[in-house]
């Protein structure tokens, strides 16, 4: 089982777009809260539009700490969040990738777009590959996250993917049962790697 000992860090993946239902700026708001309250640093990518500048005015209202990784060329536009407790500015989408996961013990994805999507497929395809190992947990607001459950359920249905992969990720519906969504998640070793090839 994991800890959710205070120190440790979450990667939170969420969308940017400030045209989406105010529901999700105000889950990623309350999430960063919590975070923050158990003494969580959130980690993310800097951004101080939609749900990103949400999730990190949560977490400083809170007192919490906040790591943003930004691309050069966003700060560049005036995209990164300035009231960040850490603001790292970094060459490149895949390099702030990266650095977004190896800074974390822990993936939270919140809604989002390709960008989101994307940050949250390449960390379960990591884990898979025994790269990355902790929890990765999917907060469903309002069963946003339904067809990418039915697509992953497919997957394994298929045999594109092994059935002990349905164990790389949990779902939860409500930011409150994130911390303990991952003191539960199941534990996940370099040794997975070997069932990471579907026979
Ligand atoms: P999306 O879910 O498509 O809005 O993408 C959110 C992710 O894409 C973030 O985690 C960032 O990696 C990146 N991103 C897209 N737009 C922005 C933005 N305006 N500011 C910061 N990051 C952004």
């Amino acid at each position: 089982m994991a800890l959710t000992t205070p120190g440790q860090s979450a990667c939170v993946y969420c969308a940017s777009s400030q045209a989406c239902d105010a529901l999700y700026h105000d889950v990623a708001h309350r999430l960063g809260g919590l975070l923050a309250k158990a003494g969580w640093t959130v980690v993310y990518g800097g951004g101080r539009s939609g749900s990103m500048g949400a999730l990190a005015e949560g977490a400083l209202a809170a007192g919490g700490r906040v790591v943003g990784i930004i691309p050069r060329f966003m700060q560049d536009l005036e995209w990164g969040h300035e009231e960040l407790s850490e603001l790292h500015v970094v060459e490149d989408m895949r390099t702030r990738k990266h650095e977004m996961l190896t800074r974390a013990s822990a993936v939270i994805a919140l809604a989002g777009g390709t960008g989101t999507l994307e940050e949250l497929l390449e960390a379960m395809t990591l884990k898979r590959l025994g790269l990355f190992l902790g929890p990765i947990v999917l907060v469903n607001t309002q069963g946003y996250y339904d067809p990418l459950l039915a697509q992953l359920s497919a997957a394994i249905d298929g045999r594109f993917m092994d059935d002990r992969h349905g164990g790389l990720w949990s779902v939860v519906t409500e930011p409150d049962a994130v911390l303990h969504a991952i003191e539960t998640a199941p534990e996940w070793s370099p040794a997975n790697r070997n069932f990471a090839v579907a026979r």
